[in-house]
């Protein structure tokens, strides 16, 4: 079995290579939550964005899509697939279960938060939606906005380590 942190520390760098810096899913977060909780700072949805990242469904789920993403942009994907993930067919929808993935990890109220922010596509999800004609972000955009439901998701749960995240 692959260790924890090797899945922790590849996932770290997957982000990181696809252009997405942690603070950019934190702004996501406290556009979530900012109108629920009063005084949320970034810093405190950063720290909740770092949680979730911890777990290792979320883990699996940023190095199978980020991959597959990246192995269709360097056409290494056979068709018909290659074309689907390319142009981000709108009926294949497996991005969206796969991120569903990271939504469970704190229950079921994180899928209004992850389908409201997939409608909206604020911050980091319009330009990765902008960016999209140069690289594949089929898997990616998902898998972001379902960090950022889970992140807001942790925060709204009476989970035990709140009081010393928001203090
Ligand atoms: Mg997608």
């Amino acid at each position: 079995m692959k260790s924890h942190s090797e899945l922790h520390e590849r996932a770290l760098e997957l982000l990181t290579i696809r252009g997405i810096d942690l603070d950019d899913i934190a702004d996501l977060v406290l556009y979530l939550q900012k109108d629920y909780v009063p005084g949320i700072t970034r810093e405190d949805c950063r720290k909740n964005v770092e949680a979730v990242l911890t777990k290792r469904e979320v883990q699996n789920a940023i190095i199978t899509g980020i991959e597959l993403d990246m192995l269709a942009e360097e056409g290494k994907v056979s068709q018909p697939l290659r074309d689907i993930l390319v142009n981000d067919e709108g009926l294949y929808g497996i991005d969206e279960i796969l991120a569903l993935s990271i939504v469970n990890v704190y229950g079921s109220i994180g899928f209004t938060n992850y389908g409201y922010i997939d409608k909206v596509k604020p911050g980091i999800l319009q330009d990765l939606n902008d960016r999209s004609n140069e690289q594949c972000h089929t898997f990616l955009d998902d898998i972001v906005g379902a960090i950022a439901a889970a992140a807001a998701s942790r925060i709204a749960h009476d989970d035990p380590n709140k009081s010393e995240i928001m203090k």
